[in-house]
């Protein structure tokens, strides 16, 4: 019996030597268990990282960390640790959020980053670590995130959508002559953007913006670290609603921010520490972890089937246009290619102005697969009709309906759209 464990540890050693040398993506799926005697043999522990040596059941989430002596605690207390990893308190930042940080800042190659409740909370919590005076942001963001400038405070610049260098440029130039301290004007980019999916030229925007010494955030939520690596082009924080394609599921409300620098990293975890708004299920860590591994497959699944559907409704009389960057005919299309090469499972219908919205809303009432919700990235199939407010940059006319294709079998998915289309 004794002279199995050594003999189990010299091929968890070489398992880890081979591993060393295999790919990112096989690194991460088997780097929790690398070492079965550490798991009791489960591959999938519900304790990640440093929760499985003090819980193999995980830490389950807990307010109070157990020192047996002031020494003990005092020690952890300095670093923020306690000496069986973890934090010295248990509500934010348990293990299993640690593990979870740990993986996706590897994949986007980040200095580090952090887990918050929600996307929108990832967003808010960079933004009131920062809390800079003004935003540069484009003009179609992600609805929520006015809300919450206006509730801070902070001044919104909008920047067309789809914005061209030039165009940005001048956004800038005009904001500078207001904003002119670097901690005053923040750069926010969301592309493709909400509802309408137009993509702004990335690249000549974050040079423009590394020209002006500004700091660069990203909402990278459409393609997650599959299709978009913002911190490799010269971002320097991505936020991310894990809650969407990395979870899947739509079990996993999250958002993670990304930082490239240590000194972002920092005052971001700061501000999570200052609110205590980092504390986040042991549960919903743990799936985001695992979820994260299969993502690619999920997309790509997703992307395959939105354009079945978006061939159908290309077909159909009473569609005006279809919004997608994926498609040819879309004014994005290069910029698509050039930074995010496939799609995912969101595109937008645009019906004729003279179709009542009425017929349109009976279509919508009349299927059967997609149900009417909001949020997206999941299973299911779903719609929901696209109120943009919009500044700067018009809105198709007529009614526009977002759909975001699931994982259901597309086939099925036709005929669902072509037995309400009836209505129209
Ligand atoms: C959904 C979404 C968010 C917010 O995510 P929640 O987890 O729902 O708060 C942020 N940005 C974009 C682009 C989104 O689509």
């Amino acid at each position: 019996m004794e002279g199995k464990i050594p003999e189990a540890s010299i091929k968890c050693e070489a398992r880890r030597t081979f591993l060393a040398l295999c790919s990112p993506k096989t690194r991460l799926l088997h780097e929790p268990v690398s070492d079965p005697y550490l798991v009791c043999g489960h591959p999938n522990p519900a304790g990640l990282g440093d929760a499985g040596r003090f819980s193999q059941m995980g830490s389950w989430g807990q307010s109070s960390v157990l020192f047996p002596k002031l020494e003990t605690y005092r020690t952890a207390d300095k670093c923020g640790r306690a000496p069986y990893g973890g934090a010295e308190y248990g509500v934010p930042q348990t293990p299993e959020a640690d593990a979870v940080c740990r993986k996706i800042a590897a994949l986007h190659r980040g200095h580090g980053a952090v887990i918050c409740p929600s996307g929108l909370s990832a967003i808010a919590t960079t933004l009131d670590a920062f809390s800079p005076k003004a935003v540069l942001i484009p003009d179609n963001v992600y609805g929520p995130m006015l809300r919450f400038l206006n509730r801070r405070r902070i001044k919104p610049i909008r920047y067309p959508a789809g914005a061209s260098a030039d165009e940005f440029r001048s956004a800038l130039l005009k904001a500078r002559s207001e904003y002119s301290l670097r901690e005053d004007l923040l750069v926010y980019i969301e592309a493709p953007g909400s509802g309408t999916f137009e993509i702004p030229d990335i690249d000549g925007m974050i040079a423009i913006a590394q020209n002006a010494k500004l700091r660069t955030v990203m909402d990278n939520t459409w393609a997650s670290h599959v299709r978009f690596q913002p911190l490799e082009r010269g971002i320097d924080i991505v936020v991310q609603a894990t809650t969407k394609y990395e979870g899947g599921y739509g079990d996993t409300p999250s958002g993670i921010v990304i930082a490239k620098h240590p000194q972002d990293l920092q005052i971001i975890a700061d501000e999570l520490r200052a609110t205590g708004n980092g504390a986040v299920a042991p549960m919903t860590c743990s799936r985001l972890y695992h979820r994260i591994d299969s993502t690619e497959e999920r997309l790509n699944q997703h992307a395959h089937t939105a354009q079945r559907l978006i061939e159908w409704f290309l077909k159909q009389p009473f569609v005006t246009d279809v919004l997608s960057p994926t498609l040819e005919t879309s004014p994005y299309h290069e910029r698509f290619q050039r930074y995010f090469g496939k799609g995912n499972g969101l595109f937008s219908v645009v019906f004729p102005p003279d179709l009542p919205a009425k017929q349109v809303e009976a279509f919508v009432d009349a299927l059967n697969l997609f149900w009417v919700a909001e949020s997206w990235g999941g299973h299911l199939s779903l719609v929901l009709p696209v109120h943009a407010k919009r500044e700067v940059t018009p809105l198709p006319d007529g009614y526009i309906l977002r759909f975001h294709a699931g994982l259901e079998d597309y086939q099925d998915l036709l005929r669902d759209l072509n037995q309400a289309a009836g209505c129209l």
